[in-house]
C-alpha cells in the first residue's frame, strides 16, 4: 500500500520504535536521518566527520546535508511504495525542501503525525535509554537493569553519545527552538497535522497511531 507519513516530536518520545512498528505495518520503509548519520559516524565517512561535533553538541547538522541524505533516499528503489519519515523535517527550511522533492516526484504526503509527552518523561526516557552495540536493538534500564547485556544477543548495551544529560537539555532546547514551529507549518499545510499522546505502553501507542490513521487493528 502507498502510505508517505512524517513522524513528529521531541527527542525521546519514540518516534524510533513507534516508527519501526508503523513502518512494518503498512511494508515501507522507516527513513531516520538520526540513524543514517549514526551509520556515518560509525563508517567514518567524510559526511560522517562533516556532522560529528553537531552531533555530539546535540545541535542540528546543516539543512543540506540531511536533505542530500532524503533525496538520495527517494531516488532509490526502497521509497517507491512509500515511506515514513523519522526526524525529518526539523526545521522550516527542510519542510520546504521536502515539498519540493516531492512536488518534484509528483508526490504528497498521507499525514503528518506528532507524538506528544511531557518533559520529565522525555528527561526520564532519553537518559535510560540504551543502544546495542551489535544489533542495534533499543531498549531502556527500565526493562533491562543497569549494566545488563542485551537481552537479543548478549553483546553491551551503551548510551548513546547524545543521550548524555548535558547534551540532553540541548537537544530538547534545539526542538522547541528549531522543530516546534513545524507543528504549526503542517497544521495550516493541505495535509494537516494530527497530535497523539506518545504516553503509555508500545502497544498502546501504536494502537492510538493507527486509530488515527484509520487502520486500527480489530481486536483480537
Ligand atoms: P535523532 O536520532 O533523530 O534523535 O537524531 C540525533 C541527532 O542527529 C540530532 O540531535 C542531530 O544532531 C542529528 N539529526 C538527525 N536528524 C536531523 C535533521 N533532520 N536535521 C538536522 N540534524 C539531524
Amino acid at each position: 500500500m502507498d502510505v508517505r507519513l512524517i513522524l513528529m516530536g521531541p527527542p525521546g518520545v519514540g518516534k524510533g520504535t513507534q516508527g519501526e512498528l508503523l513502518a512494518e505495518r503498512f511494508g515501507i520503509p522507516r527513513l531516520s536521518t538520526g540513524d543514517m548519520i549514526r551509520a556515518a559516524l560509525k563508517a567514518g565517512t567524510a559526511l560522517g566527520e562533516r556532522v560529528r561535533v553537531y552531533y555530539e553538541a546535540g545541535e542540528l547538522v546543516p539543512d543540506e546535508v540531511v536533505l542530500g541524505l532524503i533525496a538520495e533516499a527517494f531516488d532509490g528503489p526502497a521509497t517507491a511504495g512509500g515511506f515514513l519519515l523519522d526526524g525529518f523535517p526539523r526545521t522550516v527550511s527542510q519542510a520546504d525542501g521536502l515539498g519540493a522533492l516531492l512536488a518534484e516526484r509528483g508526490l504528497k504526503l498521507d499525514a503528518v503525525l506528532s507524538l506528544e509527552a511531557p518533559e520529565r518523561e522525555l528527561v526520564a526516557r532519553i537518559s535510560g535509554r540504551r543502544v546495542c552495540e551489535a544489533c542495534g536493538l533499543v531498549t531502556h534500564v527500565r526493562a533491562v537493569g543497569d549494566d545488563a547485556p542485551c537481552p537479543e544477543c548478549g553483546s553491551s548495551l551503551v548510551q548513546r553519545s547524545d543521550d548524555r544529560a548535558e547534551t540532553v537539555r540541548n537537544r530538547l532546547a534545539v526542538y522547541r527552538e528549531q522543530t516546534e514551529p513545524l507543528l504549526e507549518y503542517y497544521a495550516r499545510s493541505e495535509t494537516g497535522l494530527t497530535a497523539v499522546d506518545g504516553l503509555g505502553t508500545k502497544e498502546a501507542v501504536r494502537d492510538r497511531l493507527l486509530e488515527t490513521l484509520q487502520y486500527a487493528e480489530s481486536p483480537a
